[in-house]
């Protein structure tokens, strides 16, 4: 079994990134600047969008982090995006998921100017991917690629079970593993909550992408000897041994599944990191492209 390092994988793509970035600004080119758009605070969203400021700084990006109360309107936010759009400054745009509920994601996504959707959740970025055109790929799917290459895992012609069916991360993995691409070629199965026999199905599975948002969902008897095992899942559970009382665990039953795979990605440590390597690789593409 071989651990699929998320720590290490990033380390290396963020290091290529600042060197590309140097290079890019000596060479006179635009510096890439993401702006982030953080409603409320969630703890999690915090985090998620903290470490994405971070690695900006990190790798001589611009950043601008806009935080708003969560009793912002959709049309203020709205506007907000629409100044974000209109900023030839601003490169990329984020909003960082859950809106509260009086907001719509999907209006707000819509409303985000395809060339600066680093995130890749626009309708018209997701459509160009399904057709195989130039687009940004959305960034989680697009790490977990990222990472299968950094390993060179093959996996052409293998089965690969996706696990989950959200529009950033169950459906557009399976429209990426099983295009004519590398990594692609791989004939996917999509399981979702609806899905009868779910156990039958991963058993045949030779990689499975767990993205479901339950922990330790996959279990060592759901999973065949040898399997290449995705964990996309962040869950946070109660651990009375930490300080914090609780920890992150995935969708994958980490211990138990490990011994039986032939690579896994480890929680956190693994997919996490990998979106970031993708959120910022698009950014540095929108602001090549601006
Ligand atoms: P989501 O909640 O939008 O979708 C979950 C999917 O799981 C649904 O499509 C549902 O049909 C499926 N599902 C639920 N119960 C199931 C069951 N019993 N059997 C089979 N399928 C089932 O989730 P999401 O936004 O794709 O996120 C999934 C997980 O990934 C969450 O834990 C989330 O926090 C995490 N996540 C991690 C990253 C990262 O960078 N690592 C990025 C995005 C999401």
């Amino acid at each position: 079994m071989q651990i699929l390092d998320g720590v290490a994988v990033s380390a290396h793509i963020k290091s290529q990134l600042k060197q590309e970035v140097e290079q890019l600004k000596a060479n006179g080119g635009k510096t890439p600047h993401l702006a982030a758009v953080l409603v409320g605070n969630n703890p999690a969203s915090e985090a998620y969008v903290g470490s994405k400021v971070r690695t900006c700084q990190e790798l001589g990006f611009d950043s601008t982090l806009l935080r708003f109360d969560t009793d912002i309107t959709e049309a203020q936010l709205l506007e907000e995006v629409q100044k974000l759009n209109k900023d030839k400054s601003i490169d990329g745009i984020l909003v960082q998921l859950p809106l509260p509920d009086h907001i719509s994601p999907d209006v707000v996504i819509n409303n985000i100017d395809p060339s600066k959707d680093v995130d890749g959740f626009h309708p018209i970025t997701q459509g160009k991917m399904l057709l195989g055109q130039k687009s940004f790929l959305p960034a989680t799917p697009y790490g977990i690629l990222l990472m299968l290459e950094h390993y060179n895992i093959d996996v052409t012609g293998k089965h690969c079970v996706v696990i989950g069916r959200s529009n950033i991360v169950g459906t557009p993995m399976t429209i990426l593993l099983s295009r004519n691409a590398n990594p692609g070629n791989a004939t996917v199965t999509l399981c979702h909550s609806k899905t009868k026999n779910l156990k039958e199905i991963t058993l045949t599975a030779d990689v499975i992408v767990a993205a479901i948002g339950r922990p330790k969902y996959v279990t060592a008897d759901m999973v065949k000897e040898g399997a290449i095992i995705i964990d996309v899942g962040i869950n946070r559970i109660a651990d009375a041994t930490r300080k914090s009382g609780t920890r992150l665990v995935g969708d994958v039953d980490y211990e138990d599944v490990a011994p039986k795979s032939s690579y896994i990605t480890p929680v956190p440590g693994g997919v996490g990191l990998m979106t970031i390597c993708g959120l910022m690789k698009n950014t540095l593409e929108a602001a090549k492209q601006h």
